[in-house]
């Protein structure tokens, strides 16, 4: 017989999800299926929902009507039979990246390399990711979800799942932070650093031994809540005030910061992007995930010149939430100073609001289940 579950489901852009009735997902193969515990909303969210399809044509939203759902973590309730290092009742966050799993970028632990990289819950890259979403259609807007075991990341009993369901952008911060290089002693650029990204960026940069973190964003009230975490590693400049080129480069006997993530949202002023990379030095490392939506002239002399390296970089690998985990079992980080506001799945409509209010990184919205 045929079980039942509540999920909230989008039927067509700018218009409200529905809670319905929906047939649960069973395990099989290589799947686990979770009974998802909480969701954690990203600012970017209404962004997709009601603009990707006009922003970015090219990168499909899952079929409609479509569970989204991007940061699940949950209980895994079935196994397929396939699947023997995962057992029901194992404590887990869901990673949301699919991938073919079987092309030389998805053998070589790259899966954002895949052509086949897609968001569960969120939207693809390419045409392909609808054979994604044939197989993976769910997210975690619902109380069962779907996965392959290779995206699963078992969580620690201190990180509640509502802790957990925030992974996707820090993993995102954390992989580029891994992406700069060894960060102990160096000096790292984080622009808008007071969003999601930036927090979680300076929270695990601070954890991985950054020497200096030269933190920009506009609002000084939370710049300044980003500095009490480390106050002598952290300096802090409102780009409202001036260029962040030029104060990095007083700070640093004009010769700039070692690394950059930039973390500017979708719709951020690439002007701010541009003057925060002119702050890094001779032979410095700019990773992007902010993913910026404009063009931007750049001096390719400059690029040449100086050695720069200029990374893109979108989302984590399963690897990585698994040291994450790992980073907070043993205290490495504290998540407890973020803040959690809590919706059940039926006020779905009111957290995708609030989610894309821009009260700040250290606030996330997530749906407890
Ligand atoms: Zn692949």
């Amino acid at each position: 017989m045929t079980e039942h579950m509540r999920a909230a489901r989008l039927h067509a852009i700018n218009t409200p999800m529905v809670i319905e009735e929906v047939e649960r997902p069973v395990a099989s193969g290589n799947d686990v299926v979770v009974e998802v515990k909480a969701c954690g909303l990203v600012p970017n969210l209404a962004n997709v929902l009601n603009n990707w399809e006009s922003w970015y044509p090219h990168q499909p939203l899952p079929p409609k009507p479509a569970i989204f759902g991007l940061d699940p973590a949950g209980i895994v309730r079935a196994v397929g039979e396939q699947v023997v290092a995962i057992k029901p009742g194992d404590r887990v966050y869901v990673n949301p990246l699919r991938s073919c799993g079987a092309c030389h970028a998805c053998a070589s632990g790259e899966q954002a390399k895949c052509d086949y990289f897609t968001f569960c819950g969120y939207f693809g890259f390419n045409e392909k990711s609808l054979d994604v979403y044939a197989r993976y259609p769910g997210g975690g807007f619902a109380e069962f979800m779907s996965a392959p075991q290779g995206a699963i990341v078992k969580i620690p009993d201190n990180l509640s799942f509502v802790q957990a369901a925030r992974l996707g952008y820090l993993g995102t911060s954390y992989s580029a932070l891994k992406k700069c290089g060894i960060l102990a002693g160096k000096s790292l650029v984080i622009n808008g650093a007071t969003g999601t990204l930036g927090v979680g960026a300076t929270i695990f940069a601070l954890a991985m031994g950054v020497a200096k973190i030269y933190a920009v964003a506009r609002g000084e009230p939370l710049l300044e809540r980003l500095k009490q975490l480390a106050p002598g590693r952290i300096e802090t400049f409102s780009n409202a005030k001036g260029y962040a080129a030029d104060w990095v480069k007083s700070r640093t006997a004009g010769l700039g910061a070692d690394f950059m993530v930039d973390c500017l949202g979708a719709v951020a002023d690439v002007a701010a992007l541009k003057d925060a990379m002119m702050g890094v030095r001779r032979g410095g490392r700019i990773i992007n995930i902010g993913g910026t939506g404009s063009d931007m002239a750049l001096n390719t002399k400059w690029w040449m010149d100086n050695s720069m390296q200029l990374i893109g970089s979108a989302w984590f690998t399963t690897a990585e939430g698994m040291e994450m985990a790992e980073m907070v079992r043993s205290g490495v980080v504290d998540l407890s100073i973020l803040e959690a506001r809590a919706f059940p799945l039926d006020r779905v409509n009111e957290a995708i609001n609030g989610a894309a209010s821009g009260d700040g990184g250290f606030t996330s919205y997530v749906l407890e289940l």
